[in-house]
């Protein structure tokens, strides 16, 4: 039976690296020794081992060791031995490449369908749904496919802002205008048009929200709520703590 936290980030604003999950983590992960950590969306270009260096310091505060894919030499092996598996946030563009190129997709996908306790943030939270077409970030490289590995029955936006709120709370007028003309469509607009051409619903999750998944249910937690879009219908309001049932 899959176990997945799918969060929308790593961090929240004002508190370290990973730090608002490190509660749930601990219980998410209980029998978890040591953990394999997927460092391949590397945040800024960051070297895997310095990536992963950061969440083995993050993780060493619920006494949990971490060891990234990298550094074994059967990844196929590596994910069906693990105990648990963490895949961080960063490109999803690369992330997702570097899946295909690596031909672990599937494994991955195999492993948490084993129950492997399973957590992921942002780029890594992308790869969870049907595929990467939510994504905010940039293509800075071109992988040989958009799907992902469908562990959830949709697509999730992460890092979900509602620009309006931010434009609003602008002192500088000129600030508001750019922002409203920018952004305040922004991210509606742009899974608007993705709804335009494809039916997958998109889930929108604000930093500080995760999905908890056991098996085929699907939980919406953390302190905010998630808005759905699906085509042709008006976006909806999830709240915290209620089951997501998308048909
Ligand atoms: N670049 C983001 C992250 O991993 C993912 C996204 O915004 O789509 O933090």
């Amino acid at each position: 039976m899959k176990k997945m936290i799918v969060a929308s980030s790593s961090a929240i604003l004002g508190s370290g690296y990973l730090e608002y999950l490190l509660p749930t983590l601990k219980l998410h992960f209980k029998n978890v020794k040591t953990l394999t950590f997927i460092p391949y969306a590397r945040p800024s270009g960051i070297s895997y081992d310095v990536y992963t260096s950061i969440v083995k310091k993050a993780f060493g505060q619920i006494d949990i060791n971490v060891k990234g894919l990298h550094k074994f030499k059967d990844y196929k092996e590596a994910l069906l031995q693990s105990e648990g598996i963490f895949v961080g946030g960063g490109n999803t563009f690369e992330l997702v490449n570097q899946l295909y190129k690596k031909d672990i997709l599937s494994i991955l996908k195999l492993a948490i369908n084993n129950g492997v306790p399973f957590l992921s943030t942002s780029a890594g939270s992308n790869i969870c749904g049907i595929n990467m077409m939510n994504t905010n970030d940039m293509p800075v490289v071109n992988p040989p496919s958009f799907k992902t590995l469908g562990c959830i029955p949709f697509n999730v936006n992460t890092h979900y802002i509602e620009p309006l709120v931010e434009a609003e709370n602008s002192t500088e007028t000129k600030d508001r205008a750019f922002l409203k003309r920018h952004l305040l469509k922004g991210r509606e607009t742009k899974i608007k048009e993705f709804h335009f051409y494809n039916k997958t619903p998109v889930l929108a999750l604000r930093e500080g929200s995760w999905l908890y998944v056991e098996g085929d249910k699907i939980t919406l937690q953390g302190d905010y709520k998630a808005k759905l879009f699906r085509s042709k219908v008006k976006p909806i309001e999830i709240e915290s703590g209620l089951e997501i049932l998308i048909k």
